[in-house]
């Protein structure tokens, strides 16, 4: 859709400003489903109110990260103090929204990435604070990946005749239904067997080592992203959970933590680097200097 002829300075001076603020902006109501979502509250019913002394926020006070440093992180009535994590939120979403359209381009699939990323921030927070999964927010995920199966399956003269907002170059039906099961049939088999040891010597029902909201995410991401992202991903998110429990055995001697948070973040790299790196990683393997 956008020619490169149109990719000029002016262009980008008018582009991310826009980008970033609608993020922001989405990112405010992420905050109302990370705190809403796990007390059963309604998303839209009420207000947005103060968490301690249940004041009604006014207009001028939910500006994204704006009124929170401006109020210094306080409640204006109360003077309670508002977590950081508010703001942090709003940002992270606006500067994923920026980071996503300049690695991928504007297009359907770029767009159809950011909703997913918005929904990655929610499940992260959500299952950090609360050791679940909503099924719904993961069945969002791979909603979103019915459009890229389906446009993906055409002919391609048939999606040559598409606006090319929505052509996915490149890209095949099989890509996303490996996707839908090369991470989530190993997760869901290492879950199982962590499970039975756990119930077999300790003759206790422990979680498993893989829940299985972990393994349901990986299938419906694996459904939006294609085999390779989620491939990539799933390796991310390891690293980054072991680097992660390791830190947190050493600190606090704790090593159980969710692992939701850290698949998000794999997700996110995965699917704007993983397919690359998986293919640079593949010409490293299959290199023949004979040739
Ligand atoms: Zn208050």
């Amino acid at each position: 859709m956008l020619h490169s002829e149109f990719m000029d300075m002016q262009f980008y001076i008018m582009f991310y400003p826009i980008v970033f603020f609608y993020g922001i902006c989405i990112g405010s109501f992420l905050n109302v489903v990370i705190y809403r979502l796990p007390r059963n509250e309604s998303l839209i019913k009420r207000s947005s109110h103060c968490t301690t002394c249940g004041a009604k926020i006014r207009v001028i006070d939910i500006i994204p990260i704006l009124s929170w440093l401006m109020l210094r992180g306080k409640c204006r009535s109360c003077g309670e103090k508002i977590s950081p994590r508010y703001p942090v939120v709003e940002a992270l979403n606006g500067i994923i929204y920026v980071v996503t359209f300049t690695v991928l381009d504007f297009d359907l699939r770029s767009l159809l990435y950011c909703f997913c990323f918005s929904i990655l921030i929610c499940i992260g927070f959500i299952d950090w604070d609360t050791m679940e999964m909503d099924p719904v927010m993961i069945g969002m995920i791979a909603a979103l990946g019915i459009p890229l199966c389906v446009i993906s399956a055409l002919p391609a003269e048939t999606q040559a005749s598409l606006p090319e907002f929505v052509q996915l170059e490149g890209d095949s039906l099989l890509s996303h239904l490996i996707g839908l099961f090369c991470v989530s049939v190993p997760f869901f088999l290492i879950g199982e067997i962590t499970g039975l040891i756990a119930r077999k010597i300790y003759k206790k029902d422990l979680r498993r080592g893989i829940e299985l909201g972990d393994t349901l995410l990986m299938a419906a991401a694996g459904l939006l992203l294609g085999w390779k992202a989620v491939l990539a991903s799933a390796f991310f998110g390891i690293l980054i959970a072991a680097g992660w429990g390791l830190i947190g055995k050493l600190i606090s001697g704790e090593s159980k933590f969710a692992f939701g948070p850290a698949l998000s973040i794999g997700l996110f790299f995965g699917a704007l680097w993983g397919e690359p790196l998986l293919n640079w990683y593949i010409g490293i393997l299959t290199y023949n200097p004979y040739a």
